[in-house]
This record gives C-alpha cells, structure tokens and sequence, in this order.
C-alpha cells in the first residue's frame, strides 16, 4: 500500500504530466470506485472542460485541483495513474479514463478495485469525509513536537497503532511506522506512558527522517508511467527493518523478529528495542 513518501512522489509526477491539460471527456468503467457524487454520469459531466491546475496531498490522498472543482483520489492497495496518447491501447483494469483536448489521456488504473475518487467545491474537501478528520502532516510545518505529543497523551494503545492512525499522524503506514520505531529505538508495542519524553522526541525526529528520505528517493525518479505501488521497490534497498526477518540488524548484527501488533505484521530489533 502506498504510504506518504510514495504518494508524494507519485504527486510530484503528475505535476510534471498533466498540469494545464484540459478534460474533454471522462469515462468511467468502475462506478463503485466514485464515491462523490454517487451518480458517474454527474461525475463526468462536472469534469468535462475543467483545467488540472495543481495537484497537491493530504495524507495518503491526492487532491487534483482543476477551476473551482477539487478532485481526491486514493489509491489504496494497488491504484495507479499513467499517462498515454489516446490511441494506445487501454490496459486491463484501467477504471478511470480522463480524455484531455490534447489527445492524450490520463488513466487510472487498479487490480484489487479499492481505490476511491471524491469531487468536491474547493475548500469543501476538508470538512467532511474523507478528509475532515486527519491528523498532522508530517513533512509541514504545523508538525510540531508539542502537537504531536498532544495528539498522543492520553491514548491508552501500543505506539504502533498509534502512529498508523490517520486522525493523530497521517501518511505513515506499516513499512515507515517500523522504520521511524526503529530509528527511534523503540519498541513497537510500548505505550505512550511509558516513553520519555527524550524518547519522544527521538520519535518525532525519526517520522520526519523517515519520510523525508523517502521522500528525497523517491522524488528523483520521475518518470511518464506513476505506480503508488511500484514506486516503493526503489526504496526497498533502504529499509532498515521492514521486511529483514531473520537477517542480522545493521546497527547490533542481533537476528530482526517479526511479530504481530495491533494485527499488523511488525519487524523489530529485539536488542536496539527493548520492551520495558
Ligand atoms: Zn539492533
């Protein structure tokens, strides 16, 4: 599943393909992935001539502003976006299909079917679902360490838990919550009491090295074919943790176990991330 850094980058690609171009049509093979308006032939009706202007992120989602209508896209498991000319031929599962004046498309494609499209007025989007309730974004300004550790206190739940949830943090998902608690040498299954503040702290600046790196990775690789999905082999050569169990940690050579938290799989170093 795509976390932050790789929709980031995969926003940062878009923006190189389809700023300025203007929809001619848009067809829609998959009703059920437009959740608003709940009618396709509405859907496409509000996109035609409209003008992609920026496309930007909150969390994990895409927010395509076009004239005076905010597009949200998430891409969920396996959800892609590529541009073609409008004469090649279209692949299996491509659900969405944005026809531009210019002759080229932008498609959206998707094997497992999760992912999701919202239409709103600008300004809208952030007062309802999806987006009404989400947490800090980890890479802005407004993540502070007094507002993260606000967001926390009081929470009774194990720190991995914690930071997959979208409505304290937003972006972080399995891989990076393992990396950041790793870099922070802390112990996936403690909890919010039972850290100190240094460790906190720790924490805070390991999320924002995490994703940034991630993000700095990823941002080189611009290229005309976007995969949410895909992005991430590149970064795999850089995990610390995530998906080593069984082989030696970087920092102490200890064997990485693999456990379940909060019914997700988590990798660990049992000696860098003692539980207390
Ligand atoms: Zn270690």
């Amino acid at each position: 599943m795509p976390e932050l850094p790789e929709v980031e980058t995969v926003k940062r690609t878009l923006n190189e393909l389809i700023l300025n171009k203007t929809i001619d049509h848009v067809t829609v093979q998959l009703p059920r992935i437009i959740q608003k308006p709940d009618d396709v032939v509405k859907f496409s009706a509000l996109l035609e001539n409209r003008t992609f202007q920026k496309v930007e992120r909150r969390g994990k989602f895409l927010r395509f502003i076009l004239d005076d209508l905010v597009l949200l896209s998430h891409l969920r498991m396996e959800g892609r976006y590529g541009v073609f000319q409008n004469d090649e031929p279209v692949e299996k599962h491509t659900h969405v299909i944005f026809h531009f004046t210019d002759g080229t498309d932008l498609r959206y494609k998707d094997v497992r079917q999760f992912g999701t499209m919202h239409l709103f007025e600008p300004g809208e989007e952030f007062l309802q679902p999806p987006l009404h309730k989400l947490g800090l974004e980890p890479l802005e300004s407004t993540f502070t360490y007094e507002a993260f550790v606000e967001r926390l206190k009081k929470r009774k739940t194990k720190i991995k838990p914690l930071l997959l949830n979208q409505e304290i943090v937003v972006g972080l998902g399995n891989i990076y919550v393992d990396e950041a608690l790793f870099l922070a040498k802390i112990h996936p299954e403690q909890t919010v009491v039972q850290l100190k503040d240094s460790e906190l702290k720790k924490l805070y600046d390991a999320i924002i090295i995490t994703l940034q790196n991630a993000v700095d990775a990823g941002g080189s690789s611009i290229k005309s074919y976007v995969n949410g999905q895909g992005e991430m082999g590149m970064f795999q050569h850089q995990l610390k943790i995530y998906g080593r169990k069984s082989e030696p940690c970087y920092d102490c050579g200890t064997i990485i176990e693999r456990t379940v938290v909060g019914g997700r799989g988590t990798h660990f170093c049992p000696n860098c991330q003692l539980a207390k």
